[in-house]
């Protein structure tokens, strides 16, 4: 019979010992149309091996018995080795038995020779290919998952598995052949016992897998076997990295402490001492020479403090205070303190400060006092003429009350581009090595960390050769509308419009803003002349004449006004440059000292209003009580002999009895022989640190409720908290405050010897 051209060849391996049998299967092989069948012929177990070995067959029939052994044994030994060739077997007689033990060998069928018909035999061979055909896919698809599969039945005994299974379970070194269910069972249960949910297994040479067992509805599981060893290596890495970092930033912490101090301690002997020779008799050379060392010192100290501030902010160790800030007040300090060296460069400073808004906040004064001063001091050093406004009022955004601090110059400005820039560390505008300004590019970078830590934003607008507004906020607490209202409705203070003689920008911006905030109108004049035509014109009632227009012609002029019919009710001068004034006094006008702040404006109003009724006395100006002997007794334990002869002469100097020891043994030992009033205890000494010592004297009757005063160059946080812990009274922080302390030890001779006492004691 012809086949047809469409027919396939199919190869088929006879294992069969019988000579009619191979013949009759052969014949109904080749009866059967759609497939061209190419029989060999094995006669027994090792010629099938051997044939097996040296091509492909797509399908093997191997009959039950042949000689001493049976197919079965032939199937399952041989079968696993060739999985694209099924093997059916072909038996004799029917036996369920036989059937059975066909299917536990791994046959594809099981055929019963004597029933045996082409047909049968064709839909048999055709099924058995297309399972091994799936069998093989399927096989194909595990051994190139990524991930480890073993398929277990219903016993929990492995059925079939992929290569990286075998690798992950480390069989690997196994020759395949000698992998069976078996070991694969057993080592399974080795590795992941009968722990439920995923486990990780970490095998010695470094790699890790992650085990996971699915239970199938119908009883069996898959077990997965996940690589995750560059997911443990980077957790290991990041972990050690965490932990490196972690110990750095200690190791940071404590050398950026250890610095400090030691930094600190030449520098307070440093600045001490020019402190103590600028009070002597000095030529010009040496005073300059003190100047330079007094100002180099001061910028050496803010560096290091800047540099401690941000990485006390980075190590998260930087604590806000929360308690009442005189906003007005600080504002007012700071430009007096920096007004001399604007006015050096010819750059009027003055600051505004609404008069609506609260008179106290609540926050951290000395950080906000430090971010203004900042921004000031920027606004100085970038501004070689006109003026710098220092503007605090309230604004709103988006529906919550801010304060608003601006500090605005007529200064060199910034490139728009270089903005964004400005806030981080170790930024500057003009980075070239011939700039002009000096710096380190700390100081933004830290009041924007700072404004951040107070809930706030900073921001800088600019045009070059323009200048530059550095403007920041902070939240406000949401305020009774009746307080608001209260406030903002009693400032009304000039009914009738104030007259500005000045040709100064920066004065009349100022002046302008105030009579703004409360409701009045300014006229400015740029000259004298200018004035005296406004005020043959309108009525008067409030001048402010500008010194810098020269203070004889300003003189005569107040005089003037005085001697008119139509006088204006007050006269203010605001004195050109400080100590002048004397003609104007006599001209009977009230001289307000430059700069022009807060407190300047709220003097004027406070005259108006004493002059509008006369009955009431002005209180008079409490002057500061000066005092001229001292009785406090004083014992010094500092072990350093800079420190040492700066202490004795300032406080000798300001009339304190003082006695100096260099250690906290010695410092024991002489408090308890006499009698001192005041302790001031440095912190880090040899023989016994001023902490040991402080407890020590804690320890002795009479010695508890002395004032001790600690002084520590250690500026972290803790430092402070174990002084007061030690038993300290107080502390201050190195390189000393003379001023601090000195009002400190005014105030506690007072507590201890009283006001009038204190006064009359002899040195
Ligand atoms: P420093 O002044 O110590 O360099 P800052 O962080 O305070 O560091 O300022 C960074 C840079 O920002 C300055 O070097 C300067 O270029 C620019 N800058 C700051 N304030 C002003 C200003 N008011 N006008 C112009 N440039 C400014």
């Amino acid at each position: 019979m012809r086949k047809s051209d469409s027919s396939r060849d199919v190869y088929v391996l006879l294992v069969e010992d019988d000579r009619d049998d191979f013949f009759l299967t052969q014949d109904l092989l080749q009866r059967i149309e759609r497939e061209r069948y190419w029989v060999v012929w094995a006669g027994s177990f090792e010629r099938a091996k051997l044939e097996l070995h040296e091509r492909k067959f797509d399908v093997a029939l191997v009959d039950y018995r042949i000689g001493e052994r049976t197919g079965l044994d032939f199937i399952s030994e041989v079968g696993p080795r060739y999985p694209d060739c099924p093997m059916i077997l072909l038996t004799g007689l029917a036996d369920p038995d036989i059937d059975f033990a066909a299917e536990r060998a791994g046959a594809a069928d099981y055929l019963v020779k004597d029933s045996l018909t082409e047909g049968l035999l064709d839909r048999s061979i055709r099924y058995a290919r297309q399972s091994a055909q799936r069998r093989a896919l399927l096989d194909g698809v595990l051994s190139n998952a990524a991930t480890g599969m073993i398929g277990l039945d219903a016993s929990n005994v492995p059925i079939m598995w992929n290569a990286k299974a075998i690798e992950a379970l480390q069989l690997d070194g196994t020759p395949s052949s000698a992998i069976s269910a078996a070991t694969i069972s057993e080592t399974l249960g080795r590795v992941i016992g009968d722990v439920k949910g995923p486990r990780e297994i970490a095998r010695p040479d470094g790699r890790s897998f992650e085990v996971n067992v699915s239970r199938m509805k119908d009883g069996g599981a898959v077990v997965v076997l996940h690589d995750i060893t560059m997911r443990v290596q980077a957790e290991n890495h990041l972990r050690g990295a965490v932990e490196e970092a972690e110990r750095a930033n200690k190791a940071k912490s404590s050398f950026l402490a250890t610095m400090s101090h030691e930094l600190r301690t030449p520098l307070n002997g440093i600045l001490g001492m020019a402190r103590v020779l600028s009070g002597t008799r000095l030529d010009e050379v040496q005073r300059d020479g003190i100047d330079l060392i007094r100002s180099s010192g001061t910028s050496l100290l803010n560096i290091i403090n800047d540099i401690l501030d941000l990485s006390k902010i980075e190590a998260g160790r930087m604590e806000l205070e929360h308690i009442e800030v005189p906003v007005a007040e600080i504002v007012d300090d700071i430009v007096r303190l920096l007004a001399p060296s604007a006015a050096e460069k010819g750059v009027e400073l003055s600051a505004f400060v609404d008069p609506r808004i609260a008179p106290v906040i609540q926050g951290d004064p000395l950080r906000i006092r430090q971010i203004v001063t900042n921004l000031v001091g920027n606004a100085i050093k970038f501004t070689n003429a006109g003026s710098i406004l220092v503007a605090v009022d309230e604004a709103e955004v988006s529906g919550n009350r801010r304060l608003r601090v601006s500090v605005i110059d007529t200064g060199i400005g910034i490139p728009t581009q270089k903005i964004d820039r400005l806030f981080q560390k170790f930024s500057q505008v003009d980075a070239s090595t011939t700039r002009e300004f000096g710096g380190t590019g700390l100081g933004l970078a830290l009041c924007k960390e700072l404004v951040g830590l107070m809930g706030g934003e900073i921001s800088c607008s600019s045009l070059i050769d323009h200048g530059s507004t550095f403007r920041f906020s902070l939240p406000l607490p949401a305020e009774d509308a009746s307080v608001g209202m209260a406030r903002r409705s009693s400032v009304r203070c000039f009914e009738t419009p104030v007259l500005l003689v000045s040709s100064n920008t920066g004065i009349v911006n100022v002046l302008g803003a105030y009579a703004r905030a409360c409701e009045s109108s300014l006229v400015s004049a740029p000259t004298l002349d200018a004035a005296r035509r406004t005020l043959d014109q309108r009525k008067i009632e409030v001048v402010f004449v500008d010194g810098t227009l020269g203070e004889s012609e300003a003189a005569a002029f107040v005089s003037d006004l005085r001697r008119a019919s139509s006088a204006p009710a007050h006269v203010f001068f605001i004195e050109g440059r400080s100590g002048q004034g004397d003609a104007l006094r006599l001209a009977e006008a009230d001289v307000i000292a430059r700069p022009f702040v807060r407190n300047s404006f709220e003097k004027a109003i406070q005259r108006v209003k004493v002059a509008s009724r006369p009955s009431e006395a002005e209180p008079a100006d409490r002057g500061a009580d000066e005092v001229e002997g001292r009785r406090l007794r004083i014992l010094m334990a500092e072990d350093n002999p800079a420190n040492q002869r700066v202490a004795r002469a300032l406080l000798q100097t300001a009339g304190y009895r003082l006695e100096i020891v260099a250690d906290g043994r010695l410092a024991v030992e002489r408090a308890q022989l006499s009698e001192f009033d005041l302790i001031l205890m440095d912190v880090q000494m040899p023989v016994m640190d001023g902490l040991t010592a402080t407890r020590r004297l804690r320890e002795c009757e009479g010695l508890r409720q002395t004032p001790i005063i600690g002084l520590t160059a250690g500026a972290m946080e803790e430092d402070r908290g174990k002084c007061l812990a030690a038993g300290m009274t107080d502390y201050l922080s190195k390189p000393v405050d003379w001023d601090r302390l000195l009002a400190l030890l005014d105030r506690i001779e007072r507590e201890v010897y009283g006001q009038s006492q204190g006064k009359t004691a002899a040195a």
